[in-house]
């Protein structure tokens, strides 16, 4: 399905060589999704490339988590092809981290720091079997990345908001994916876990993985990602920020929601 990623160059002695060694991390055709009769995602295509850190974007309700959902399989699409690595989800899940939005999870439930993070490491472990000094040594590692190893044998649910979302994103780190699904991960953090949150994504850039964050904070989104997709329902725009994400895809994505001297505000790409 991937036929623009793919250029095929026949060498001289006759061999067929790709261009493009690794497969797109992930790429959606016709992406539908519907909880009633109205679809919450409309046929979207959208397509994340290997290295890249895109924002996803658009107004409240725009079908941004679904969208995700979507492609996870956590919601049942009523159409669409997705390729995670250019295969079904269910054989490239090792690969993948999802990061749920916040207010989503329930984390009444006693468990500890440091067992959230090993939840990560499962695939490892084993579900039920021992996790061992080495496990419970990486899953402080990735707290120690979002700096909350201090925090490793408190209960879950007696932390702030930011510190919770940080451990996630420690659970996610354990996990040791190529691709990184977030669902707005800075919603209702203060700024120092913004701050370390967007400097452990931007590792994750630099090491070669790929980023896709739900983003809701307009004014951020040309600092932090080198890519965007705006939706609203519909896919309104896509691509490198400077092509993507100017006055005309805004205006398209949040109509009269968005004043026209709040967009002069924003840092767009063609700024
Ligand atoms: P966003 O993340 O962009 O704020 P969502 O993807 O959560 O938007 O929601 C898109 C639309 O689908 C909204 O109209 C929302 O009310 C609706 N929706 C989301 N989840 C459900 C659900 N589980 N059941 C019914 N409708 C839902
Ligand atoms: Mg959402």
């Amino acid at each position: 399905m991937t036929p623009d990623a793919q250029l095929e160059l026949v060498t001289a002695d006759g061999r067929r060589v790709s261009t493009e060694s690794a497969p797109c991390p992930l790429e959606v055709r016709g992406l539908t999704v519907s909880y009633g009769e109205k679809p919450a995602v409309f046929s979207v295509d959208a397509r994340f490339p290997s290295g890249s850190m895109t924002a996803i974007v658009g107004p409240n309700g725009a079908g941004k988590s679904t969208f995700l959902k979507g492609a996870l399989g956590i919601v049942r699409c009523l159409a669409g092809e997705i390729r995670f690595f250019g295969r079904p989800f269910k054989e490239t899940r090792r690969d993948v981290a999802y990061v749920p939005q916040r207010a989503s999870v329930d984390w009444d439930f006693p468990a500890r720091v440091i067992d959230v993070v090993m939840m990560g490491l499962y695939r490892e472990v084993g579900l039920f079997r021992f996790a061992g000094s080495r496990h419970r040594a990486r899953a402080i590692e990735c707290l120690s990345r979002v700096g909350m190893q201090d925090f490793a044998d408190r209960q879950i649910g007696q932390l702030s908001g930011g510190q919770q979302q940080r451990v996630f994103l420690a659970r996610a780190l354990a996990q040791d994916a190529e691709l990184y699904l977030l669902d707005e991960p800075f919603a209702g953090v203060d700024a120092a876990t913004e701050h370390a949150i967007v400097t452990v994504l931007k590792e994750l850039k630099a090491a070669g993985k790929t980023v896709v964050c739900v983003h809701h904070d307009l004014s951020t989104v040309s600092a932090y990602f080198d890519r965007v997709m705006l939706i609203n329902m519909r896919k309104q725009a896509e691509g490198p920020i400077a092509e993507a994400f100017t006055p005309e895809t805004l205006q398209a994505t949040y109509g009269g929601r968005l004043a026209a001297s709040q967009i002069d505000e924003l840092r767009l790409g063609s700024a």
